[in-house]
């Protein structure tokens, strides 16, 4: 995420790095009004949507990594909860009307300051309408699922075990974070 050189509040160029009084971490600080410029990871939400034991991924349009396969995911919006926020993506990357069944994975990826919260959720409605964002959208079974064009591994990760869970008739919630390259999920 870059960093502002001219001080939101007060225009001055006069930003430096420092520990503000009584904080724990360095922030930019502007030398004129003293304003305090906070960095906070961002929040990713989305959803797998299973429908008769088929997975409903969206193929992106967009930078980054267009070409690509995801779940439907993408940033909450100042305003929203986590679980409109999810069904909104949802909505806009692949014309699905969705409803939210259980939260699934939380996981971080503290490397790039950003937390992915995916839940369980149900198609009410397929409209077969989406966004720009979105070249192809569809459910694809286990065993057409194109891995290799999923970008993130911890998506694959999820998704793998969600497959595996839907199988046995029990889903867990899973907490991990990605910051080594492997995610690592705890019951
Ligand atoms: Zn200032």
């Amino acid at each position: 995420m870059p960093l502002p050189r001219f001080c939101p509040q007060c225009g001055s160029a006069s930003l430096a790095p420092c520990v503000p009084p009584g904080d724990s971490h360095s922030r930019l600080v502007c030398g004129a009004c003293q304003y305090v410029h906070y960095v906070n990871p961002k929040i990713i939400t989305g959803c797998i949507i299973e429908r008769e034991g088929q997975y409903l991924l969206c193929q992106r349009a967009i930078p980054p990594r267009p070409g690509t396969w995801t779940l439907p995911a993408g940033f909450m919006e100042s305003g929203e909860t986590t679980e409109q926020a999810a069904l909104r993506e949802v909505w806009e990357e692949t014309g699905v009307r969705a409803e939210i069944l259980s939260p699934y994975s939380i996981f971080s990826v503290p490397r790039i300051s950003e937390v992915y919260v995916i839940f369980r959720a149900i198609a009410l409605e397929i409209t077969g309408q989406f966004g720009p964002e979105t070249s192809a959208c569809r459910f694809f079974a286990p065993e057409h699922i194109p891995w290799e064009s999923i970008y993130y591994p911890a998506i694959r990760q999820i998704l793998e075990r969600y497959i595996a869970e839907r199988q046995a008739g029990v889903y867990g919630l899973y907490v991990g974070n990605d910051d080594t390259g492997k995610v690592h999920f705890i019951r």
